[in-house]
């Protein structure tokens, strides 16, 4: 009896914590996606002063997700694991562990292989330098994860490699990064019956309706460069009159 009521405390414990957990990830979301929108907007108006300090708030939030993750883990695991003579003791111990661990790495290794990291300064660098490779992050060699690398150095156009023209609803492939218009993308796998080879040029990924994620942080940049391209094309037309 006793048994069955403790195993139910666990379960209740870990279904807590898992939903704490999941609460906490989701704020971190939202705190990174609300930085990269802030980036964003400061980058345009060239207060790299700022987007510095953006940049820098944003790898302590990377930390905490860090740690959020690892505490997770580690609750979880004590929860559902067999008896633990002192499960704090044991929390803290790996806790510790993990603690040292992390800090001894270096920048390359806690945010250079951060997919949110590395997607966020590719943002950031597009605003500027639309179309042009963007340099490794923290030199060349700094990262050891070629998937990683293919990333930060992609070309990232604002037009779809299918219409050729700009990119409306943009949705970004999970698997290969490439981006598309919502519209075509869709009606191109349709045809495929779901599924089929990513329509750009030298890639060999083949892509699923699943893979492809809307892009809001693509589609503001689409939407920015109009409005320069529009600015420009205003001002030129401004000095042709004068
Ligand atoms: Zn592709």
């Amino acid at each position: 009896m006793v048994v069955v009521r403790l195993t139910e405390v666990k379960k209740e414990t870990v279904e807590l914590t898992e939903r704490k957990y999941n609460y906490m990830g989701d704020a971190i979301a939202l705190a990174v996606r609300a930085c990269t929108l802030t980036a964003l907007d400061l980058e345009e108006i060239g207060d790299t002063t700022t987007v510095a300090e953006v940049d820098q708030s944003l790898r302590q939030l990377l930390d905490a997700q860090h740690q959020l993750e690892v505490e997770e883990r580690l609750l979880t695991s004590l929860c559902s694991s067999s008896e633990h003579e002192d499960p704090e003791s044991v929390y803290m111990k790996e806790w510790e562990k993990d603690s040292k661990k992390y800090a001894a790495l270096g920048e390359a290794a806690k945010y250079g292989a951060n997919k949110e990291y590395c997607e966020f300064r590719q943002q950031v660098w597009n605003v500027k330098h639309e179309g042009e490779t963007m340099p490794p992050l923290f030199g060349a060699g700094g990262n050891d994860s070629d998937e990683e690398l293919t990333i930060a150095g992609a070309r990232r156009t604002y037009k779809c490699p299918i219409t050729t023209t700009w990119l409306v609803d943009p949705v970004t492939s999970k698997t290969c990064k490439h981006s598309f218009s919502k519209q075509a993308i869709t009606d191109y796998l349709r045809a495929k019956g779901g599924r089929g080879a990513c329509p750009v040029g030298g890639c060999s990924r083949v892509l699923n309706r699943e893979d492809l994620a809307a892009d809001p942080a693509l589609e503001r940049n689409v939407a920015r460069r109009l409005r320069q391209l529009e600015a420009e094309e205003s001002s030129a037309t401004y000095t042709m009159v004068q």
